[in-house]
């Protein structure tokens, strides 16, 4: 081993860095609330889910055997007016609520094949885990944290309270006092709850509901909290190692993940938990509301007025890995512009580095050369173990690039290495960008995103020439057969045609 340092990481319980300790290694447990799959992936959530990529990805290249779960929410996600986002989503869309969710899991997972994050272990639906989730209501009624009203079931937060104090309210740091005055009468149906901070576990279905289940208390649904709950558990088991997701969903959501399992299984489920911190744009919260926002296919294509040009994928997987995890990242035109020119540097120098050929040479050998790359390649191991803190590594591997640069220009002697210290800056090298960092080289035309662009190009020049000949049925199978694909065409004034992927 190159380093002696060991991975440590911030903790949101403690809200300090902690060194890593699986409770039995080499195996390791992850959990990462998913999407919830009633509207397009947006990039905010894209900058999440590379966040936790790279950290499976790290836990991987470190010896770590992974179980990594990731679940679906295609069910019981509350609105404000209590409304399910599913259900809401199918109503707006005129389909079932299953073809909603499944139409938007098959974009999601395109967009993380794009972007080159590696599939979970274990991708669990909420709605195929519903007897688990009943069972885990009846697990907290049993011991008391959970009462019935008119067919919904509701978590006894002031009980929780009562019996766990110094539980309730660690994750978010809130308060107990500031807990209770939350109010969340305001969510449609639930005024029957014992008091405003209590949370539903199983909610009634109203009449026009369509994702419904019959259960010991009514034909209904689960509460939002409750599925992340039982599919950690079912997967990973009472308690594991790390849980993650964004940092808004601290509270309500995790903390009422943390009461649940207390309610059910007297346990807290995670050793760790880990928070990613929000996407920016322009300095400001991304909204759809404000027109504050770019969606990934618009960023893809440079089809939004907040970009100059369209960006690559690993142009953004770069830009998004330049800073913490734990801190906002802003993302605009200049950042991705400087972003691109990074990304190039960094895969120049892996081609640089693939030609180079070493040829040992004891009587060149530098011992102040040999400690200077073992140092930088130490560098990487220690910042990543440092929080995985990507922003340093990608410093680290910029100077790794400069002394591959001059191995090349001569201005060193590649010789003065010797053969285990070329070896290890290859391994480092190419081990961070590729496997830690999971930057693809889009430059070398290998990968899947550049093989689908060439087809893409090859498909739209069949169909601009069968227009030319005025071959109106081939023109039309062909868009709509890229429809059925999911895959938009739109015809520019000047003849030229663009697609987009989810249109
Ligand atoms: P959702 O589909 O809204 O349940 O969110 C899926 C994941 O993306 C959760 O872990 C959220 O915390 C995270 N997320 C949502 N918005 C953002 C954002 N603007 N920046 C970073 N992560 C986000
Ligand atoms: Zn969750």
């Amino acid at each position: 081993m190159i380093t002696n340092s060991v991975l440590q990481i911030t903790n949101s319980l403690s809200r300090q860095k902690e060194v890593f300790q699986p409770a039995n290694p080499p195996f390791v447990g992850m959990y990462v609330c998913g999407p919830t799959v009633y509207n397009d992936v947006h990039l905010g959530n894209c900058r999440t889910f590379v966040s936790f990529d790279v950290i499976y990805r790290y836990l991987l290249f470190s010896g770590y055997k992974v179980r990594y779960v990731r679940n679906i929410t295609d069910v019981g996600h509350l609105l404000d007016d209590g409304e399910d986002r599913m259900l809401k989503g199918a109503r707006l869309e005129q389909l079932e609520p299953m073809e909603v969710a499944q139409k938007y899991s098959n974009g999601f997972h395109e967009m993380m094949r794009v972007f080159n994050n590696l599939p979970p272990s274990i991708e669990p639906r909420a709605s195929g885990h519903i007897l688990e989730q009943i069972e885990m209501v009846q697990q907290i009624i049993a011991n008391g944290y959970g009462y019935e009203v008119n067919g919904s079931v509701y978590f006894d937060t002031l009980q929780f309270i009562k019996d766990k104090p110094e539980i309730y309210g660690r994750l978010s740091g809130k308060v107990v006092d500031e807990l209770l005055a939350e109010s969340r009468d305001d969510l449609k149906g639930q005024s029957e709850k014992r008091h405003p901070s209590d949370f539903a576990i199983w909610i009634k279905a109203s009449p026009e509901h369509i994702m419904r289940w019959n259960a010991p208390w009514s034909v209904g649904f689960p509460g939002w909290h409750l599925e992340c709950s039982a599919m950690s558990t079912k997967y990973l088991g009472a308690t594991f190692d790390i849980h993650g997701g964004g940092n808004d969903l601290k509270f309500p959501h995790h903390e009422n993940e943390i009461a649940q399992n207390y309610g059910a299984c007297s346990c807290q489920p995670a050793r760790y938990w880990l928070h990613t911190n929000m996407l920016l744009m322009n300095g400001k919260k991304m909204s759809k509301s404000d027109g504050n926002t770019i969606s990934p296919p618009e960023l893809l294509n440079g089809n939004s007025p907040h970009i100059s040009k369209a960006y690559s994928p690993m142009t953004l997987r770069f830009f998004m890995l330049q800073s913490h995890y734990g801190s906002t990242l802003d993302i605009s035109d200049a950042a991705l512009q400087a972003a691109e020119k990074g990304y190039q540097r960094l895969m120049n120098a892996a081609e640089v580095l693939e030609k180079l050929n070493f040829v040992a040479d004891a009587a060149q050998a530098q011992s102040s050369e040999i400690e200077a790359v073992e140092q930088l390649c130490r560098a990487c191991y220690d910042s990543m173990n440092d929080d995985f803190n990507t922003a340093q590594t990608i410093a680290n591997l910029f100077e790794l690039s400069k002394k591959i640069n001059s191995y090349k220009e001569g201005h060193i002697a590649l010789a003065s290495l010797d053969t285990v210290t070329f070896e290890l800056l290859r391994s480092t090298f190419f081990g961070f960008i590729h496997d830690v960092l999971g930057l693809l080289n889009e430059n070398k035309g290998n990968n899947a995103n550049n093989h689908s662009e060439g087809l893409m190009r090859l498909i739209l020049e069949i169909r601009g020439e069968a227009r030319t000949n005025k071959d109106w049925t081939t023109s039309d199978l062909i868009r709509n057969r890229l429809n059925e694909l999911n895959i938009q065409l739109k015809d520019g004034k000047e003849g030229e045609v663009t697609w987009v992927f989810g249109g």
